[in-house]
């Protein structure tokens, strides 16, 4: 047993007898010799181990250059590679959120290509500003007096905190200290904006008289969270921004509303429930308003702050501004996006946002009966594949507790025994499709919820690739 791994590890060959293989000879054109070379020692040492272990390992030197050859194509692949979101929800923090609108796509591309009148008026010939591309939009479609734009909500947050209550006061119902995932929360936010949080009422009630105690000499601004990933429910008291706005305005203190997802038209109209708008929000008497640009708006990320004049005047003046701007290439594909928002009636074709969520679930249904025989063949016998009625999630913290009714496929392994690891198997080889199609695991099932897969074709295709990895014996 000790010698033959010994006679079998001389056999491997030399580098050099490597990279004279048509395989290395074309991986060297591809990716240049020293990135060649290492691929081929690791090869080699892989193929030395397999061989030390006793399993079967060719010692070829085309095959250690085909070995190596794999493993360069393997990692020159982008892992930020496209994927089939069935899971269920639209805008998947974790799969980038919205998906941009075809005009959107085509200002980001030209703006990339080209130079472009970024900050430079073109009437004038003199320097222009930045948000200029966004401020009539913006006021046209909220109402407010001005607008800016930063890097993503949490930053207009934190940019908004940092500029009207740094060393001073920001007050905040004990109901709306969030978390909103990943480091967002609220009071760390505060204490990097260097505002000293002011909590008010409990947990469930906050009272008028709460805020009229609280504001005082040393109240930078009053700050109002729309209460994005959870609803507090029961025994409860809010005060409602337009009571606020007036006691805000009264005492001379701004009133700062953080929106979360924020949206421009009443989603009512496609069937989904009322979320507050920007423009009902600014009517109520915020002075001003932070949302984010890629959650129910349907832009790239971005987070928007719009209102008072003065007050965004202030915050532009702020140091930190500079530092939390964003690039032509999402302001392009920004401006580009809220300008579908001039005609509501189209943005159910236009916008994919709002086109996934209005999908009736009849349409999805309809594509899932006729998925499941293609679906089904792929998968072979070993699988119970079934049309469902499920529920979708808008996703980002919109409209928590709504869900939408969908339709999609439930995958079940036939035998109970050893379930559980068939299910997480299967979930692998659909992460390892050309295009990985990732799904939700519930019940005991694999569930592809079909709502935002609009190329039926493409999906076929792709599922033509399915390799379940048992015939190689690859656990
Ligand atoms: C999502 C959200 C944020 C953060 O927005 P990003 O654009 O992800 O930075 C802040 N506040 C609320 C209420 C939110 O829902």
């Amino acid at each position: 047993m000790t010698a033959e791994p010994d006679f079998r590890l001389r056999a491997l060959p030399a580098v050099d007898d490597v990279l004279k293989q048509d395989a290395a000879t074309l991986a060297i054109a591809r990716f240049g010799r020293p990135a060649v070379v290492k691929a081929v020692r690791q090869a080699l040492e892989a193929a030395r181990d397999a061989l030390r272990a006793g399993k079967p390992q060719s010692s070829r030197p085309d095959a250690i250059a085909s070995a190596a050859l794999a493993t360069l194509t393997a990692e020159a692949r982008s892992n930020l590679r496209p994927v089939f979101n069935l899971t269920g929800t639209v805008l998947h923090t974790n799969l980038g959120r919205a998906l941009l609108a075809e005009a959107a796509v085509e200002a980001a591309v030209a703006a990339m290509r080209s130079a472009v009148a970024l900050e430079f008026d073109l009437a004038t010939g003199k320097r222009g500003e930045r948000d200029d591309h966004l401020r009539g939009l913006l006021g046209e479609f909220s109402g407010a007096e001005d607008a800016t734009v930063v890097n993503n909500n949490a930053a207009a947050v934190l940019l908004t905190l940092n500029t009207l209550a740094k060393g001073r006061e920001a007050v905040v119902s004990r109901g709306e200290l969030i978390e909103i995932g990943g480091a967002f929360r609220m009071p760390d936010i505060m204490a990097r904006a260097g505002a000293r949080l002011k909590e008010i009422g409990t947990t469930n009630r906050t009272h008028y008289k709460d805020y009229a105690e609280a504001i005082g000499p040393k109240t930078g601004l009053v700050l109002k969270v729309h209460t994005s990933n959870y609803r507090i429910a029961g025994f409860t008291k809010e005060v409602g921004a337009h009571e606020l706005a007036a006691l805000t305005r009264e005492r001379g203190v701004p009133l700062v509303h953080d929106l979360g997802s924020g949206t421009l038209v009443d989603l009512a109209g496609w069937g989904l429930a009322h979320e507050p708008t920007v423009a009902e929000t600014i009517a109520d008497g915020a002075d001003i308003v932070t949302f984010s640009g890629d959650k129910l708006l349907g832009g790239p990320q971005a987070g928007f702050i719009v209102g008072r004049k003065d007050l965004i005047a202030k915050i532009n003046r702020n140091p930190m501004k500079r530092a939390l701007r964003i690039d032509k290439i999402r302001l392009a594909a920004l401006a580009a996006t809220l300008r579908l928002y001039r005609n509501p009636d189209a943005l159910a074709d236009e916008l994919p946002t709002i086109r996934l969520l209005a999908r009736p679930q009849l349409a999805i249904k309809a594509m899932a009966h006729r998925l499941l025989p293609i679906v089904a063949a792929k998968l072979g016998a070993r699988f119970n594949v079934e049309v469902i009625a499920c529920a979708s999630q808008i996703g980002s913290g919109a409209l928590p507790l709504e869900t939408i009714p969908s339709a999609g496929l439930a995958i079940r392994p036939r035998t109970a025994r050893g379930a559980g690891r068939s299910l997480d198997r299967l979930a692998a080889a659909f992460r390892r499709l050309p295009v990985p199609v990732i799904g939700r695991l519930e019940d005991g099932a694999q569930i592809l919820d079909l709502r935002c897969l609009e190329d039926e074709a493409a999906f076929a295709a792709n599922f033509a690739a399915l390799d379940l990895g048992d015939d190689h014996g690859v656990t």
